[in-house]
């Protein structure tokens, strides 16, 4: 049932040919339960990904992004059916889960890496924010002159807190970013390490070291690059650049914007900086690329998978559910 599901999705109704679909993953594996209401989209499971990628093997034309970007280039003709696999920010699970599974079916993908993550100088914010609402009673955050104190009770408190907070910090410098969660984390005791999500540099290598698997940049500090200082975006996609090409000591010529965020000056900024391409995001599948960089991808998780699927295929793809459809592990998460 759950290849009924893929073939719905990827064969979607009105898809051109000539037009490619690039899919968008970021971890692969099972949501963490008592995380999963505030990150929904965090994950697709292993069995949805490798169903995806079978019928990617079977039925469509997978391109690597070089292929792709040569193609696009050129005016050379873009294969019907043609099908791009990508993955974000650079989870230890595109190694050890994902890249199998491309290997069984000889399928290439792209892995946009924010370097930040990998060593260790980024905290990975949004799931540190995540276990410190689920293990508060009560969370105070200042803001712009403004404080806010939520009383965490219920999941719908959690839900908002957490919302909240992420879309200040979500905007701020990676400065900003940290004194705030520092903030918020004093005096917080045995709140799990975040960080071990994210591949190692070695890990990384071992990834980099696959015929088919391209690294592209994804910044250093996973910044939204049309929010922040014009010369901070630019050192930033530069350094994550830098530290990909000498750690890797692999031409880094592929760029995705974190949260998808681009403007006019940070498009020209990445092309001037000597990528060739970059991608964004959009829900529209059919989108023609406008330009080389603005490559639409269509973000693949168990939610979005489930949305555009529709409701009827509900009770055919049980592993896969909508977001009201998860529910906190207990009333009170706040007792641990
Ligand atoms: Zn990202």
């Amino acid at each position: 049932m759950l290849i009924r599901f893929v073939k719905n999705f990827l064969s979607g109704s009105g898809h051109r040919s000539g037009t490619p679909l690039c899919l968008m993953f970021h971890r692969i594996g099972e949501l963490d339960d008592q995380l999963a209401p505030l990150h929904p989209l965090d994950a697709v499971t292993e069995e949805t990904f490798r169903s995806v990628i079978r019928e990617v093997a079977e039925n469509w034309c997978p391109l690597s992004i070089s292929d792709l970007t040569e193609r696009l280039r050129s005016g050379r003709t873009i294969p019907k059916r043609a099908v791009v696999i990508t993955f974000d920010d650079g989870f230890a699970d595109n190694l050890t889960v994902a890249l199998p599974i491309l290997e069984d079916f000889c399928v290439p993908a792209t892995v946009y890496v924010t370097t930040g993550f990998i060593d260790r100088s980024i905290d990975p914010f949004q799931y540190d924010l995540a276990s410190l609402v689920c293990a508060s009673t009560e969370i105070e955050f200042g803001w712009a002159g403004q404080r806010r104190r939520w009383h965490l009770n219920s999941a719908v408190a959690r839900t908002e807190c957490y919302t909240e907070i992420y879309r200040h910090l979500k905007s701020s410098t990676a400065t900003v970013r940290t004194a705030a969660m520092s903030g918020l984390m004093n005096g917080v005791r045995n709140l799990p390490d975040h960080r071990v999500r994210y591949l190692t540099w070695e890990q990384l290598q071992e990834l980099a070291a696959s015929p088919l698997i391209t690294i592209g940049g994804h910044t250093h500090s996973h910044l939204v690059l049309d929010a922040v200082n014009r010369d901070e975006m630019a050192a930033d996609i530069e350094r994550g650049r830098q530290l990909l090409q000498s750690r890797l000591r692999v031409a880094v010529r592929h760029f995705s914007y974190p949260y998808g965020h681009h403007d006019r000056t940070v498009r020209r900024t990445v092309s001037n900086l000597g990528f060739q391409c970059a991608m964004e995001t959009d829900r529209n599948r059919n989108r023609q690329p406008s330009d080389l960089f603005q490559i639409p991808r269509v973000s693949v998780t168990n939610e979005t998978a489930f949305t555009i699927l529709g409701p009827t295929e509900e009770a055919c793809v049980g592993a896969l559910r909508p977001t009201s459809s998860i529910k906190w592990e207990s009333t009170d998460a706040t007792d641990r």
